[in-house]
C-alpha cells in the first residue's frame, strides 16, 4: 500500500475537543480486549482500519502511518511534513512559520507547537521520538496504542542521555 505523499495538513479538530477525546480513549481492559477482538477477526480488522483512515485523514490528514504521534503533537501529525521528520522543524522554516517546500502552507512543527502551548503542553514536544517503523505503515494505529504496542514511541530526554520509555499521553 502506497500512502498519499506529505502535505503540511492544518488540523480540523480544535485542540481542547482533542485532549478530551484523548482522556476518554486511553487504554483500559474494555480497549484491550474490544481491540484484541478486532484483530482476531480478518474483516472486523479491515473495517476498522478503513474507518480510522476515514476519520483520521479527515481531521489531521493521517497518512496511516501506524504509529501515532498525534498526543505530543498537538494533534498535527508531523507524517504531514514533506521530510517526514518527526523530531521537529528543519532549518528551512521561514521567519512567518511557513513550510520550506509548501511556502503557502504552515510548518507542521510551528502550529504542533502553538497549539500544545496553547493547552499547557509546550513540553510534550520535547519528547524524542523513534525513527518511524516502516513495516507498521497502513495499520492502526488504534489497534496498536490499545495493544500496548505504542508504549517506546518517544523518550523523555535527560542532560544524561535518554531515560526510560515514558507512559505515552492519551490519543484520540
Ligand atoms: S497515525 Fe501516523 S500518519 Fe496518521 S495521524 Fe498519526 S502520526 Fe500522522
Amino acid at each position: 500500500m502506497t500512502a498519499a505523499s506529505p502535505i503540511p495538513t492544518h488540523p480540523r479538530l480544535g485542540i481542547r475537543m482533542a485532549y478530551r477525546l484523548q482522556r476518554l480513549l486511553r487504554p483500559n481492559a474494555g480497549y484491550r480486549r474490544l481491540s484484541a477482538g478486532i484483530e482476531a477477526a480478518g474483516p472486523a480488522r479491515r473495517l476498522f482500519t478503513g474507518g480510522e483512515r476515514a476519520v483520521k485523514g479527515t481531521l489531521f490528514g493521517c497518512r496511516m502511518c501506524g504509529q501515532c504521534a498525534l498526543p505530543v503533537t498537538g494533534y498535527v501529525c508531523p507524517m504531514g511534513c514533506p521530510k517526514e521528520l518527526r523530531n521537529g522543524p528543519c532549518g528551512g522554516v521561514g521567519s512567518d512559520g511557513s513550510c520550506e517546500v509548501y511556502p503557502e502552507l504552515r510548518c507542521v512543527w510551528v502550529e504542533a507547537y502553538e497549539r500544545a502551548a496553547s493547552q499547557g503542553r509546550a513540553a510534550d514536544l520535547r519528547l524524542l521520538h523513534r525513527p518511524a517503523d516502516n513495516r507498521r505503515w497502513g495499520q492502526s494505529s488504534w489497534l496498536n496504542y490499545w495493544q500496548g504496542r505504542d508504549d517506546d514511541l518517544w523518550h523523555s530526554v535527560s542532560p544524561g542521555g535518554t531515560t526510560p520509555p515514558v507512559t505515552p499521553p492519551r490519543k484520540s
